[in-house]
């Protein structure tokens, strides 16, 4: 099939590499000069919401999807009058949107944590209560911790702190940060990869290792996801963020409409990464098979990249395999990522902490 890729970034790049039969023909849509999945497909160089583009892409392509959120979803629907988007324009709207997450939660029974709609400095003075803790967050367009600020008794609030519509949570006190992957094909199979626990340094994902301390929740994850799923009627990749909190239930924070670095441990770790089942789910060619994993871990390479005397420390201990995005350098950019597996839970343990002793 002839898939077209709205954003170029990693996602998209990883998309393209695990199609290594090269069943699909690709093309990926970014206004960046040389996004990382540039290198590897046909790239056009536009806005998403560039007229000519998106008439090229629903005459010319058999199906559209996203490595990044935020594509215009007028743009996407005026593509899915002729070829399906997946997800869905309407899925994509809510995951757009942090209040419309929260709402479809609460909508559908799933715990999330106590939210405020924000949009003046009067509703913030009269939602922030002088004995809680809270994150203030942009209702849109916020990621990697951006645009993220810690509010308490010490915080003065003022109107600088509200730029655009925003989301105040109170904060979580949790045990653990945790991921579901799901995945649901055109044709209605769904699976879920378990659940992966998520280690965040400054809001921005750190490492993730599978298994998670956690497995014991993965039936309730499940059960959160298909209604998500079925809610939404969701097709693709879908990834749910949860906080486990002190009494070790499931908080849902946030959703990914798409494949999630918190599932980039599938490539090594499984033998159907989060990339080729998006790519089969939608494309409807995906066959079950029974998932077979290997303890993994992720650690992100972020700001600036790892030095070669590192790498060779870390190459001398450890199987490492080095993902590397190809873009230059910039504070808190996400330039690559390493994956390492283990045979079993208890060597993962030792991996992880030879690995972050070097490091
Ligand atoms: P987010 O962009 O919502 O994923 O937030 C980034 C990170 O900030 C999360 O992974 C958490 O580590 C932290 N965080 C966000 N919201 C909350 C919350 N309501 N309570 C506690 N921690 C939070």
């Amino acid at each position: 099939m002839k898939i077209a890729i709205f954003g170029a970034g990693q996602l998209a790049m990883m998309m393209v590499q695990a199609d290594t039969e090269k069943n699909h023909e690709y093309i990926v849509i970014d206004p960046s000069q040389s996004p990382p999945a540039s290198k590897y497909a046909k790239h056009i160089q536009t806005e998403y919401s560039d007229l000519k583009t998106l008439d090229e892409i629903a005459n010319n392509y058999d199906v559209a999807t996203i490595d990044f959120e935020n594509v215009d979803v007028s743009a996407m629907r005026e593509i899915d009058k002729k070829i399906p988007v997946h997800p869905s324009p309407s899925a994509l709207e809510i995951c757009q949107d942090r209040i419309n997450e929260k709402n479809l939660f609460k909508l559908l029974d799933i715990k999330t944590t106590l939210y405020y709609e924000i949009n003046s400095l009067l509703d913030l003075e009269n939602n922030v209560d002088s004995k809680k803790r809270y994150i203030l967050k942009t209702r849109r367009f916020g990621y990697d911790g951006k645009n993220q600020y810690r509010i308490n008794s010490n915080t003065s609030l003022s109107t600088n702190l509200i730029s655009s519509p925003c989301i105040l949570e109170e904060l979580v006190d949790f045990n653990a940060e945790v991921s579901l992957i799901a995945v649901r094909s055109v044709n209605g199979n769904t699976f879920f990869y378990p659940l992966v626990e998520n280690q965040h340094k400054e809001g921005i994902l750190d490492m993730s290792i599978y298994p998670s301390n956690y497995q014991e929740l993965q039936a309730s994850a499940e059960k959160i996801g298909t209604k998500l799923l079925d809610e939404m009627k969701y097709i693709g990749v879908l990834v749910i963020e949860f906080f486990v909190d002190k009494n070790n239930e499931l908080i849902a924070n946030e959703m990914a409409p798409r494949v999630h670095n918190s599932g980039h441990w599938t490539i090594e770790g499984s033998n159907v990464s989060q990339f080729s089942a998006h790519i089969s789910a939608i494309t409807n060619t995906m066959k079950s098979k029974e998932l077979r994993l290997k303890p993994s871990f992720m650690y992100n390479i972020i700001s600036k990249h790892v030095s070669e005397d590192k790498i060779l420390q870390l190459s001398n201990k450890l199987d490492i395999h080095i993902h590397d995005y190809h873009k230059t350098p910039r504070d808190k950019r996400k330039l690559g990522h390493i994956t390492c597996t283990a045979k079993n839970k208890d060597r993962l343990e030792e991996k992880i902490r030879d690995f972050k002793e070097i490091i």
